[in-house]
């Protein structure tokens, strides 16, 4: 009897293994980081047969930790980091470019020339994104583009694209060519209602439709075909974009349920059920999930792009602390941040702003300052954009939160979400299970192969781990937001996308 389920998460700055037992507790887990590649400013860029080669290591490793054999998983989940793009031969399986990441700005012409042609009514209207350089779409004109001969080939049918999910199942699965509805959701070019790939959109951005993957529910016993561990064909059951996952792993299966994950940037994802609910204030409107046959779920989403990033880049650029849990301690030692604002808009600005022509910016230093305040400022930045994305959902009418549902690596951060409970006004909870995008992928594959019952089974075992209730004043709060506000309007404009 296979007692147990395995999640694929393969993440921006990492992948992991992960192995659950029937109680949704975890059994064992591996965890590899890959290199970040960055050939120039704006441009970030992951090796696809690296991702390859550390997704069968923490699945080799991630099993031996749990002690148990490729017999033993009654299925496996994958979830991916979205948007990040791959082109290979689809003769020899061999990637023709480096992946091109989410975080990536190379495509702001393109965009830029897609906003001054008209055409940004049409692109959220049919695929519910404002046009972006974040999106898979765009990455893919500019492979086509730039790589030599790669439009010519795509002319022949011989080379394939899709985002990360489409690779792992090109490799590591039996080599169909797929995506799963949420992933095809972060594309540019799919039709929101339709679920299906959109002649208008594949025509403004050249992206002929032979090259792209078949769009499949996120689970599904048979869609995915199966992948071969140590002899052993294991049922792939489940695929989803990250911040799916974690949707589901925090088991927000009811319209008005939300989460926040805390990772390399932040993505707080709202269910709303049946409908698509388009927001006037800088939302997205995706795809939450799709089980089977069975209706989709929409979503609405305040994506944000640097949040956890903004620590790693305080480690290894600026080189004020030795490891990302040390931004707590340094910033602990001062009591606010002396009048610093630091808006970290290395790629733009994403939700609600979406400006592509922000960069990063410090504001408010003086000879007073201090790498401390700068930390705490650092940190402060993960909440205020946090705030940002919620203001812009009681401003759209869809949720004011009672309280905030957390987790992701961030989430290991005391005084950060002390912060982000204060620049709230709202309690901040964190479940028992942090790691909720991979659970959510295992959750995902359980169900679909009926390893788990149903919905309110799963939705029993979460389990509040850590609770933080605001503690500053709503003046201090609201002055601190204002302030926030003005050090954003700053950060804008800076880049040109001209030329
Ligand atoms: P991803 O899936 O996007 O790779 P993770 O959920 O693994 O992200 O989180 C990694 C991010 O969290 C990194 O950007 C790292 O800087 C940040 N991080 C990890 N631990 C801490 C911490 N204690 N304090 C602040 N940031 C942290």
């Amino acid at each position: 009897m296979a007692e147990f389920v395995g999640a694929i998460d393969q993440g921006t700055t990492s992948t992991r293994f992960m192995v659950f037992n029937h109680d949704g507790l975890e059994v064992g887990r591996h965890q590899a980081e890959h290199r970040q590649i960055l050939p120039r400013a704006g441009w970030v860029e992951h090796d696809p047969a690296e991702i390859v080669r550390r997704c069968r290591e923490c699945v080799e490793q991630g099993l031996a930790a749990a002690g148990i054999e490729a017999t033993d998983l009654a299925a496996i989940g994958i979830t991916n980091q979205r948007e990040t793009t791959v082109v290979w031969d689809r003769g020899t399986g061999e990637p023709l470019h480096h992946a091109i990441v989410w975080q990536d700005t190379r495509t702001d012409r393109i965009i830029a020339a897609l906003e001054r042609d008209g055409h940004a009514d049409l692109i959220r209207e049919r695929t519910g994104l404002p046009p972006a350089t974040y999106f898979a779409g765009a990455k893919i004109t500019w492979l086509l583009d730039n790589v030599d001969g790669l439009r010519e080939r795509a002319a022949r049918a011989e080379i394939a694209v899709g985002t990360v999910d489409s690779w792992l199942l090109a490799t590591l699965g039996d080599g169909r060519h797929c995506t799963d509805v949420t992933n095809a959701s972060r594309t540019m070019l799919m039709d929101l209602r339709e679920l299906a790939w959109d002649d208008e959109m594949l025509a403004l951005l050249s992206v002929p439709r032979e090259i792209l993957p078949e769009i499949t529910p996120s689970a599904s016993p048979d869609a995915f075909g199966v992948m071969r561990i140590n002899g052993t064909e294991v049922p792939v059951a489940a695929v989803l974009g990250d911040q799916h996952a974690a949707t589901v792993g925090q088991t927000c299966f009811a319209a008005g349920e939300a989460k926040n994950t805390y990772g390399t940037g932040n993505f707080l994802v709202l269910n709303t059920g049946s409908e698509i609910v388009r927001s006037e204030h800088g939302l997205l409107s995706t795809v939450g999930y799709r089980f089977g046959e069975q209706p989709v779920v929409y979503a609405a989403e305040g994506s944000v792009a640097v949040t956890g990033s903004a620590v790693q880049w305080l480690r290894d650029q600026l080189g004020v602390i030795d490891s990302a849990a040390q931004s707590a301690d340094l910033a602990a030692t001062v009591d606010d941040t002396g009048g610093v604002y630091f808006v970290p808009a290395f790629s733009g600005l994403f939700a609600p702003y979406w400006r592509s022509d922000a960069r990063g910016t410090i504001v408010g230093l003086t000879r007073y300052s201090t790498k401390a305040h700068l930390a705490r400022a650092t940190l402060e930045s993960i909440c205020w954009q946090t705030r940002d994305v919620v203001e812009a959902m009681i401003a759209d009418g869809t949720a004011a939160p009672a309280e905030l549902r957390v987790d992701g690596g961030v989430t290991a951060n005391d005084v950060c979400m002390q912060l982000q409970a204060d620049a709230l006004g709202i309690p901040v909870t964190r479940p028992a299970v942090a790691e909720t995008t991979a659970l959510g992928a295992a959750y995902a594959a359980g169900l679909a192969t009926g390893f788990w019952r149903d919905q309110d089974e799963l939705r029993a075992k979460w389990v509040e781990d850590a609770r933080w209730e605001p503690r500053w004043s709503r003046d201090r709060r609201d002055a601190g937001y204002a302030d926030w506000r003005r050090a954003v309007e700053r950060s804008m404009g800076w880049a040109s996308t001209e030329g």
